[in-house]
């Protein structure tokens, strides 16, 4: 069941956690640690841009190819779960795909090699970045998905939903499917589709430092509002 929060509640959830991290933050630099790239927490997330090499994904109105965007969103999310003191595990971190050779059934290799890399990090959170694509131009703002039968991967999805339509204004549901990377992943697993490649202007925007800044904020939020929100 989806449970609307109202937004005060939410809002000052998220100022909470906001007050947490940098407390956190602060008692780190006060005891000399160094706050990035350390694993403070033994947590990891594995963070998984969707597609690359010959697989692209869906294009934009403007030919801005989806796996690259997926990747530049990955990196940003990594640097704020590192910078929080999470251990981060990538999928891929290059423009490449994970499926050797470009030849027959490389969809597959790639999609099992995504599986492999997830399994071996044992990860505690999976999140799988994407792009979305409507076949009208209006459709736009982050939609995230779970796997149909999995309740946790519905919460998370859920909660990093609902800090996204504090921002957007919109009243979207965390939607269920059935999903390779998340079926076949232990741990909770969504994926975020951060906006519409077919919207001319939120194209642009997501190509924008700023606005994915923003995005990766809010789905980092989501996740803290998942794990410590009640
Ligand atoms: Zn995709």
């Amino acid at each position: 069941m989806f449970v609307v929060w109202k937004g005060k509640r939410l809002v000052a959830v998220l100022l909470l956690l906001i007050v947490a991290q940098l407390a956190l933050m602060a008692f780190l630099i006060a005891e000399n640690l160094s706050v990035k790239n350390t694993n403070l927490i033994d947590f990891t997330v594995v963070l998984d841009a969707g597609h690359g090499g010959i697989d692209g994904g869906v294009v934009g109105v403007d030919g801005t190819k989806e796996s690259s965007l997926n990747l530049a969103y990955a990196e940003t999310l990594g640097e704020i779960f590192q910078t929080a003191g999470f251990n981060v595990v990538y999928t891929r971190k290059g423009e490449g795909g994970l499926y050797g050779l470009p030849t027959k059934g490389f969809k597959q290799r790639d999609m099992l090699e995504r599986k492999r890399i997830i399994d071996e990090a044992d990860p505690n959170l999976m999140i799988s970045i994407h792009m979305n694509k409507f076949g009208e131009s209006y459709r736009s703002g982050p939609q995230v998905f779970f796997q149909d039968d999995k309740d946790d991967g519905r919460d998370l999805a859920e909660s990093i939903q609902r800090v996204f339509n504090e921002f957007t204004g919109k009243a979207r549901q965390a939607l269920g499917g059935d999903f390779f990377v998340c079926r076949e992943t232990d741990c909770p697993a969504v994926i975020v589709e951060c906006g519409f490649l077919s919207n001319p202007q939120e194209c642009a925007e997501l190509q924008t430092e700023q606005y994915r800044n923003k995005v990766c904020q809010q789905i980092f939020n989501g996740t803290m509002l998942y794990l410590y929100g009640g």
